[in-house]
């Protein structure tokens, strides 16, 4: 095994040799021990605080007791039964899921498999699992553009990881008038209003689906997902991102 590890090092230092590597975030050159993505980098990546709204993932203030809501959840509709995201919305993590998004660069994702298993694994997904895994779909003019959406490739692994069927087409998705990302919240909720709906054929009543979105931010776009899942009948959702705002 250790002659195994050698040799591999070996060969990533021969091509480290031929093809430099550098960090994909501050552009240093990387160990050989490191991969896309230098140590100090990847420690500047913070992970969700343990004080946070159990149904949305948003902080609370640290004295908040486990299980508690955020304001938002307690006055507003939110159909989504819990939240589990990884990282904070900073400025690594904006780096770095714009660099999925516009560069095709699944390395990334790949880099995050083993925390979201973990993940999953410490919210008990090993013995009780959703039924089904519904990645949210990307606007159909950005899916042409990228020719994939990064939410599925989310939804792929945490389907293998724990046998959990991955319907994709079951939400489907018109395009928008305007870009979310230039609207306000509100603005936001009313440039959703009937984009999302359920697949006809779908057979979705009394199932737990996990919703899988790569970033949340307002939160606007996954409630209305759940919104259509609820209205057709599925039990719970429990929403999955990378990022939380
Ligand atoms: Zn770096
Ligand atoms: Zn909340």
């Amino acid at each position: 095994m250790k002659t195994l590890f050698h040799t591999q090092m070996l060969i990533k230092a021969a091509l480290n040799c031929l093809y430099p590597t550098v960090c994909a975030l501050c552009q240093k050159g990387l160990l050989l021990t490191e991969d896309h993505i230098c140590k100090s980098c990847y420690s500047t990546l913070e992970s969700t605080s343990q004080h946070s709204c159990y149904q949305c993932a948003k902080d609370l203030p640290r004295w908040a007791p486990s299980g508690s809501k955020c304001t938002h959840c307690k006055n507003d509709a939110w159909f989504v039964d819990e939240t589990i995201s990884l990282f904070r919305y900073n400025s690594s993590f904006k780096t770095l899921l714009h660099l999925i998004k516009f560069d095709d660069q699944d390395w990334i994702i790949n880099n995050f498999k083993r925390r979201i298993k973990n993940r999953l694994k410490n919210s008990g997904f090993e013995t009780h699992a959703p039924s089904i895994v519904v990645p949210v779909p990307l606007d159909p003019k950005r899916y042409r553009e990228r020719k994939f959406n990064q939410s599925e490739i989310i939804a792929n692994t945490v389907s293998e990881d724990f046998l959990i069927k991955k319907q994709s087409s079951i939400i489907k998705r018109k395009k928008c008038l305007y870009p979310q990302s230039f609207l306000r919240k509100n603005e936001r909720k009313v440039n959703l209003k009937n984009v999302f709906s359920i697949h006809k054929k779908a057979s979705i009543a009394g199932q737990w689906v996990l919703l899988v979105d790569d970033v949340i931010t307002t939160g606007t776009t996954i409630n209305e997902c759940a919104k259509v899942l609820k209205e057709a009948g599925a039990s719970r959702v429990t929403a999955l991102s990378l990022g939380r705002a």
